[in-house]
């Protein structure tokens, strides 16, 4: 059994259709909890070094100026195997390929506004949660 954090987002597409509350109604029936959550806006400087991996990708610009177009929602999930339960909860980047019953399949508009983002690995969750908070900002 492996307790493990990851950072999640709830992105401006969600935000703006008031979509908060049922999205983490998905993660705390699957037993993810929110242990840490607030919600800002990003200015294009934060997001362009948020997502400074995806820097050379062609979608990396409108990726950048998406993800600044709204608040968001960003929180720390915390349970057993959280950084792939989490994947799975969301389901594929693509709404059009994700699985019926997860978040992005249900909510998400487009490949760009799937409404969440994960982290993919323990150390970018480890990174990811460091860019937003503190560690007194998390309370198990
Ligand atoms: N994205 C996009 N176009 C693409 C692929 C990705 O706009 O062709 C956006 C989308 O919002 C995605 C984010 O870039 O969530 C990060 O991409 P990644 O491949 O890391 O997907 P994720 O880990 O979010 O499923
Ligand atoms: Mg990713």
């Amino acid at each position: 059994m492996t307790i493990e954090r990851t950072l999640s987002i709830i992105k401006p597409d969600a935000t703006r259709r008031d979509l908060t509350g049922r999205i983490n109604a998905r993660f705390e029936e699957a037993g993810l909890k929110i242990v840490a959550q607030k919600r800002l806006r990003l200015t294009l400087e934060q997001a362009k070094a948020f997502y400074a991996v995806h820097a050379e990708r062609a979608f990396y610009e409108d990726l950048c100026s998406y993800m600044c177009s709204g608040p968001i929602v960003v929180q720390v999930l915390e349970g057993e195997n959280a950084i792939a339960q989490n994947r799975e909860i969301m389901g594929a980047t693509n709404p059009a390929n994700a699985d019926a019953g997860t978040i992005r399949a249900e909510f998400g508009e487009s490949v760009e506004a799937n409404s969440v983002h994960g982290s993919d690995a323990s150390d970018t969750a480890v990174q990811e949660i460091a860019f937003f908070f503190s560690q007194i900002e998390i309370i198990p």
